[in-house]
């Protein structure tokens, strides 16, 4: 997939072959049970998913289909009811509590809807307030090379509201990325964005896949946004439905479309 700010083309599709990279999360047989009795959901029936080193994954799926479950329970930010949720070779129900907090913290980095900047710090502050609670030093130069990738290198004295939702949303995946985190997990992080700034925010994780060899996982509901992705997994009512490789928008659409018998996906 080339890294372009504007959108790929809808018509030509890049081939590229399934990565090849070493597994950086896992899923096996995760399932996640909401409630008891007649409010009983299964949010997660038995998924199975593999995440590999320097790529792109987008999760399509209806809203309540499961995407934000399984980001949840992959980041250890949600318990399973059964099943196994992997981070490296670290089976996360198998962590004590300051364990799970620690491997959060070094291993995953988790970008939100909401920008959930802090309004009172800098955009530099804000990148290095993970590492700093931590008590932890960025390394300066991985640091440099964030910044520059994420075009923040002019705004790093700025406080949020003196930046745009796009540059907000860019501080978010810097701080996610500053501790070097196994993967990322981006649960609609264009969603609050306008389509430009959604574009160049996802140019900006599509090159930190490619440069940074950054592994991602991002939720969208919008087939411009899952293009940029290496693979497209299809939620429905808890499970893995369906898998695009080499995604263009107009082969999601078309994807989407067959399962829209079941609701717009959101
Ligand atoms: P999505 O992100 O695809 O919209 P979710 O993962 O948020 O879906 O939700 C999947 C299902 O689990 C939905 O039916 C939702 O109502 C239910 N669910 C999610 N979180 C909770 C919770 N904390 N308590 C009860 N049910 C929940
Ligand atoms: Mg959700």
């Amino acid at each position: 997939m080339e890294c372009a700010e504007s959108a790929p083309s809808p018509e030509e599709p890049v081939l590229t072959t399934p990565c090849t990279g070493t597994v950086v999360a896992r899923a096996t047989g995760l399932t996640k049970v909401y409630g008891q009795g007649e409010t009983r959901v299964t949010a997660l029936d038995a998924v199975g998913v593999e995440f590999r080193r320097a790529e792109f994954t987008a999760i399509m799926g209806p809203s309540g289909s499961g995407k934000s479950t399984l980001m949840h329970c992959m980041a250890g930010l949600d318990t399973p009811t059964s099943g196994s949720a992997r981070i490296g070779e670290t089976e996360l129900s198998s962590l004590g509590d300051r364990e799970l907090t620690r491997l959060r913290r070094d291993k995953v980095g988790f970008v939100f809807q909401a920008f959930n900047l802090l309004p009172t710090l800098s955009a530099l502050e804000n990148i290095t307030l993970p590492l700093d609670i931590a008590g932890r030093r960025p390394d300066p130069e991985w640091l440099r090379q964030i910044v520059t990738t994420l075009g923040l290198t002019e705004r790093l004295a700025h406080r949020p509201a003196q930046l745009s939702g796009g540059q907000q949303q860019r501080v978010a995946v810097a701080r996610a990325l500053t501790a070097r985190p196994e993967i990322i997990f981006a649960d609609e992080p264009t969603g609050n964005l306008d389509s430009r700034s959604g574009a160049e925010l996802l140019g900006f994780l599509c090159e930190s896949v490619r440069a940074l060899e950054q592994t991602v996982v991002m939720v969208t509901h919008d087939p411009v946004a899952a293009s940029y992705a290496d693979r497209v997994l299809f939620l429905a009512d808890g499970r893995i439905v369906d898998e695009l490789w080499s995604p263009t928008a107009r082969a999601v659409l078309d994807r989407m479309k067959a399962f829209d018998a079941k609701g717009r996906p959101a």
